[in-house]
């Protein structure tokens, strides 16, 4: 299965340094498919994922991989802070406490992840979300949403 992929560049990204690739960061954009791309090529919102997926599974690429894209704020994971700099940020479309994630955001968002998983040699304790990672401050995804798509994750990559 393929989903449409289509491209809205945002200006809001850095493109030094590199971006480390270490692993993702998954958040919800609380907003709309439209409404979130809207806001996330506005450069006054200062905000930025590499990748939004919408409920049917339509992917928008924000910032490409190389860069830094502006999701996850103040962080911390695997014991360092100023998490951008190495996790890439994926989001998806409207807020998991209120609707969970459809089944083609999640297997879309498996097969975003499928070419750079090899890679990047990652594994389950690179992938995170945004609550974990900013406890007490950020909310996304809500656990059950988490764990389903953890759970997507390892039966595709480890046991698939
Ligand atoms: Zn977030």
């Amino acid at each position: 299965m393929y989903f449409r992929e289509i491209t809205h560049h945002s200006p809001n990204f850095a493109a030094a340094p590199a971006h480390e690739r270490l692993g993702v960061c998954f958040h919800h954009s609380v907003l709309d498919f439209d409404a979130a791309l809207a806001r996330l090529t506005d450069p006054a919102s200062e905000v930025s994922y590499h990748c939004l997926i919408a409920p049917d599974g339509t992917r928008a690429t924000l910032v490409a991989d190389k860069h830094i894209a502006w999701h996850a704020g103040v962080s911390t994971f695997l014991g360092r802070t100023r998490c951008n700099d190495f996790l890439l940020g994926v989001a998806f479309a409207g807020d998991t406490h209120a609707a969970p994630l459809t089944t083609e955001q999640i297997a879309s968002a498996l097969e975003w992840l499928a070419p750079r998983w090899a890679a990047h040699g990652w594994t389950p304790a690179c992938m995170t979300d945004h609550r974990s990672i900013a406890p007490g401050r950020k909310d996304d995804l809500a656990p059950t949403e988490w764990s389903r798509l953890l759970a997507a994750i390892v039966g595709k990559f480890v046991n698939g």
